[in-house]
């Protein structure tokens, strides 16, 4: 149950409460509306649902929304009514569909005319959401100098929050790298067969990496010096690596 007191709001001693509490009497009457005005079914069910969805903070999978209104709001609804109704939100202009790369879709707020963009932590899954409106007028910029004109975008950064960057292994095996990460190889562990292949290849210590794909189920393959190499399970073990991005936090070396 504490699992999920993380997606609720805070409802008392929060000055911003009595606008919010406005604020989503004006969505739940606007959904109503729209609700009747289709003939939808199950009116009174899909409004206890937006009530849940209202108190949400962040985002939130289907299957936490389930439980959420289960434990919260007592009400036990199946999951193909819940991924309905979170489709009507969607499409009324009630809520936003993420989906993000390497995590289950989510949902959110969609609050009329507020506009963010998404960090997403590839070890933790956290989301963190950011506004910066001069990266908004910066696109702009760039798109009308390529003669084109946007009309809705998404921006999606991926990497590591503060905390699992600040847990990440100092030289991880190639294999247990993400991808797009650029990486230093630091030394190539195994017999002198082994590393005489390796070298050939160009994999020695000192030459940067750039991981094209490390998904389990298809081929692990690196960008070296221009090239695209395919590795083994066993050579992707093999090599030991520093990471080359330097961040905040990072030791020197
Ligand atoms: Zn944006
Ligand atoms: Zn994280
Ligand atoms: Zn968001």
């Amino acid at each position: 149950m504490i699992k999920f007191l993380g997606f609720r709001k805070r409802k008392h001693g929060d000055s911003a409460a009595g606008s919010e509490t406005a604020r989503h009497d004006h969505e739940r009457r606007q959904f109503r509306a729209v609700l009747e005005s289709i003939n939808a079914t199950r009116i009174p069910d899909r409004l206890k649902i937006l009530d849940e969805f209202l108190t949400v903070e962040l985002h939130i999978t289907l299957a936490d929304m389930l439980e959420f209104i289960k434990v919260g709001g007592n009400h036990d609804y199946d999951l193909e009514f819940l991924r309905e109704t979170m489709e009507m939100f969607c499409q009324c202009g009630f809520a936003q569909k993420n989906e993000f790369e390497t995590q289950e879709t989510t949902y959110e707020h969609h609050h009329l005319g507020e506009h963010h963009d998404h960090f997403i932590c590839i070890s933790c899954g956290l989301i963190r959401e950011f506004r910066n409106s001069r990266l908004e007028s910066l696109q702009l910029e760039i798109a009308s100098g390529c003669n084109f004109h946007p009309l809705q975008h998404k921006m999606e950064i991926y990497g590591l929050c503060d905390a699992c960057l600040s847990k990440r292994e100092k030289n991880p095996p190639l294999s247990r790298t993400a991808v797009g990460e650029k990486v230093r190889v630091v030394e190539v562990v195994g017999g002198r067969q082994f590393q005489a292949r390796m070298t050939a290849m160009g994999l020695n210590p000192g030459v940067l990496l750039e991981v094209i794909n490390n998904n389990p189920a298809g081929p692990f393959i690196v960008a070296v010096q221009g090239t695209r190499l395919a590795l083994d399970a066993d050579m992707a073990q093999s090599v030991l690596v520093s990471h080359a991005c330097r961040h905040k936090g990072d030791e020197d070396g």
